[in-house]
């Protein structure tokens, strides 16, 4: 540590007004800073962030809730009219955690889907400060069709991602472990102990969850490239997703 640094809680540091993880990382604060609907409106500051993202009802305002300790910070089952926003949450003043829209949830009027096809696509081709991708599989139904097109259009676009499964605490201990091998497979994730068990109601996971995202928001370089979580895909795919998020 040097003399400028300043101990801001367990396992971190400031070092020239940079937050330097240590340890496990600990919330210190959580800001929700905008909703955002169309690309124009992204947050200009160049600080790191980690999307969120997953098929509707997978657990994916639980999992915020869980990782920030901040109780209905994002809305448990919030209404599909109001989920189409890319939310932004400043966290520990330090980097940027974004709450994308689910996809695939069938009740969703038709133009909202066809809405959140550009967005989402547009952020993930495009954002510079996007570090990495959280993509949340619901433990009991594993890897559907639009997971895996999403991991694929995560690979086609050299983007890391972190496969995490929600909802485990539903799973015994034998069923999970061939769920976890079987969603690696569907994935084409190459070890399936890259896969993140988690439950929102246990916190099962919630550390490694937290490691994985230190580990990426503080990355001097974001090489676009993981040996975990690498995926094959046809050229493309990019293209294809138009329209299915
Ligand atoms: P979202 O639509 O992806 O934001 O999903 P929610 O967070 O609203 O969760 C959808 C449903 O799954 C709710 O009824 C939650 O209570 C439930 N749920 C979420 N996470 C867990 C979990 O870890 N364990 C269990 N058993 N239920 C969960």
């Amino acid at each position: 540590m040097t003399s400028t640094a300043r101990r801001k809680g367990q396992g971190q540091r400031t070092v020239s007004g940079r937050v330097c993880y240590t340890g496990p990382m600990k919330i210190l604060s959580v800001e929700f800073v905008k909703s955002v609907s169309s690309l124009a409106q992204l947050p200009r500051e160049q600080r790191a962030e980690i999307a969120v993202v997953g098929r509707s009802n997978v657990g994916k305002s639980s999992l915020i809730n869980c990782l920030l300790r901040r109780r209905g910070l994002a809305r448990v089952s919030a209404t599909p009219g109001r989920t189409q926003y890319l939310n932004y949450f400043l966290v520990n003043q330090d980097f940027y955690l974004v709450d994308l829209p689910g996809y695939g949830y069938a009740r969703a009027p038709e133009s909202i889907r066809q809405a959140w096809g550009p967005l989402v696509e547009g952020y993930l081709s495009a954002r510079r400060e996007l570090r990495a991708v959280i993509v949340l599989l619901d433990a009991r139904q594993g890897a559907t069709e639009r997971d895996q097109l999403m991991a694929r259009l995560l690979g086609e676009l050299a983007i890391e991602w972190i496969p995490v499964l929600t909802k485990i605490d539903k799973l015994r201990r034998n069923a999970r472990d061939v769920q976890i091998r079987s969603v690696a497979q569907a994935l084409d994730v190459s070890d399936a102990r890259a896969i993140i068990p988690f439950s929102a109601r246990s916190e099962e996971g919630r550390d490694r969850v937290l490691a994985a995202v230190a580990d990426y928001t503080h990355r001097r370089s974001h090489p676009r490239d993981s040996a975990l979580t690498r995926t094959s895909g046809p050229a493309r795919l990019g293209s294809a997703m138009k329209g299915r998020l």
